[in-house]
């Protein structure tokens, strides 16, 4: 294989050539993508399944269906989206008209997670095309049965100066990270992602961090208890609770406390049964250093429900945690695993203390009817993005932008969002040459009494 700074090369060649900026060709390609994809359907799910045990219908309604959803609306919309857009002119600068041209930046890295492996890789891939910019794509190396699949249908689909897949670990990430990129969009972790932003400084180039973090959910004591439990239960265990946007915690009332765990408790067996172990719709942790990891925040916890590792075979139940304090282990990193700690609160300042004793979260969830303490709470807090009386689903809107703030990232993608962020936005006027004022010249004598007016009637 060709050395990383050669493939490069000839994708900035192959974007100087301009072809990238025809929009029937990056059509093409997106089409192309879209049969290779299907063609290999089952594929992805069989890669998945040998990755970590994903159900078929967690890698189609979280990985897949997601995916053609994308490329569909990216194939429906790039004519439109790439157009230049005209926007209202400055009476100011008359005659004129004004445009935003949306142009792409050139060549392009994305770095992607183990979680959702195809979707977090792929997804980027098709915005990062449809805006008309040259890819090199590094999957992650822990899910090794997806990062092939993804390496043959990028390979199938597209030349190599367009669009390429560089399989392999932290050496191949540094090696990619020490090259000129003029964008680089990075799915992982917080530490990682520090590492991603210091290689991009030091070329100035703009980068997309999609990170991590610890997601709030807040229940008080006007929601719908036995239906929070049916949707927690859902949204936290999903891929084994191995997604970066999963409730790390639960804030409750304190009277509802019991009722709550009850219901959660109840709905967890009706998902998966008495022995968890033995259901084929939970996920395995992704490796045992993972296991290992969430292990050691398990103990000098209180389980009390679940609980049961099995390092050897990547296990963990679903398992609930009584009142972690909030030094603990537990409380300071990420979980992402199947186990949900429950605090307590009973005033808003008890609410305050404990999500402004991490950083931002990158999803917030509330429970409620109240609508006043709903929106206080949306307001209140600075997080990514979030859902009321659910978890995960905000997600799964391209109209709505999907981001974080602070340490749970920077930039957004999604849809047409998606789109924007793999473009330049570059202003543009167009002056007309039928007239042309004289007093923006030099000599200004007298002339400054009727610029302000200009100014205050016409900015
Ligand atoms: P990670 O940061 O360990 O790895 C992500 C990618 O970075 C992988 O491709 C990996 O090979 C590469 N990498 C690892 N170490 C590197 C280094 N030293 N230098 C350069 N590259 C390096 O993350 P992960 O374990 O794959 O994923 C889990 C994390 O990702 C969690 O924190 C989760 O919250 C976050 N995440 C965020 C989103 C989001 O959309 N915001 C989505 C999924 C996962």
């Amino acid at each position: 294989m060709d050395t990383i700074p050669i493939i490069l090369s000839r994708q900035r060649d192959f974007f100087k050539s301009q072809k990238m900026k025809d929009v029937p060709y990056r059509l093409s390609l997106l089409k192309a993508l879209k049969k290779e994809i299907i063609a290999s359907e089952h594929a992805i799910y069989d890669a998945l399944k040998k990755d970590f045990k994903k159900p078929e219908f967690e890698t189609f309604i979280s990985e897949f269906g997601l995916v053609m959803s994308e490329l569909n609306l990216a194939i429906k919309n790039l004519k439109k989206w790439a157009r230049p857009k005209r926007v209202r002119s400055s009476i100011l600068t008359f005659p004129v008209r004004d445009y935003i041209y949306k142009e792409p930046y050139g060549n392009i890295l994305i770095i992607a997670p183990w979680n959702y492996p195809f979707l977090l890789a792929i997804e980027p891939l098709i915005m990062a095309i449809a805006a008309g910019n040259t890819v090199i794509l590094k999957p992650s190396e822990l899910t090794k049965h997806t990062s092939q699949r993804i390496a043959d249908i990028v390979q199938r689909t597209f030349p190599e100066a367009v669009a390429t897949t560089i399989e392999g670990g932290v050496e191949i990430a540094t090696e990619l990270l020490a090259q000129k990129w003029d964008y680089i969009f990075f799915t992982g972790s917080v530490p990682v992602g520090k590492i991603v932003a210091r290689a991009a400084a030091k070329h100035l180039t703009p980068v997309t961090l999609e990170l991590g973090g610890k997601s709030p959910c807040i229940i008080d004591d006007t929601a719908n208890l036995k239906l929070a439990a049916r949707r927690i239960s859902w949204g936290k265990f999903l891929n084994a609770g191995q997604t970066c946007i999963a409730a790390d915690y639960i804030i409750i009332k304190s009277n509802i406390k019991d009722v709550f765990i009850d219901a959660l408790k109840i709905e967890i067996v009706k998902r998966y049964g008495d022995n968890p172990k033995d259901s084929s719709d939970l996920p395995r942790i992704i490796n045992k250093k993972n296991v290992q990891r969430i292990a050691d925040m398990l103990a000098g916890s209180q389980v009390i429900f679940g609980g049961h590792v099995d390092v050897e075979n990547c296990y963990i139940a679903p398992t609930l945690i009584d009142t972690p304090h909030l030094d603990s282990k537990i409380m300071r990193d990420e979980i992402f695993g199947p186990v949900l700690p429950i605090l307590t609160y009973d005033t808003e300042q008890d609410i305050e203390h404990i999500i402004w004793n991490g950083n931002k979260p990158l999803a917030l969830y509330v429970f409620s009817k109240n609508n006043t303490f709903v929106e206080q709470t949306i307001k209140k807090y600075n997080f990514g993005g979030g859902v009321v009386n659910d978890l995960l689903i905000h997600f799964g809107n391209h109209r709505l932008p999907f981001g974080g703030v602070g340490a749970s990232g920077m930039g957004a993608y999604h849809g047409k969002t998606g789109f924007n962020t793999f473009s330049h936005h570059k202003a543009i006027s167009k002056r007309g040459n039928w007239l042309d004022p004289s007093v923006r010249y030099a000599p200004y004598k007298g002339k400054l009494g009727l610029l302000k007016k200009m100014f205050k009637y016409f900015s």
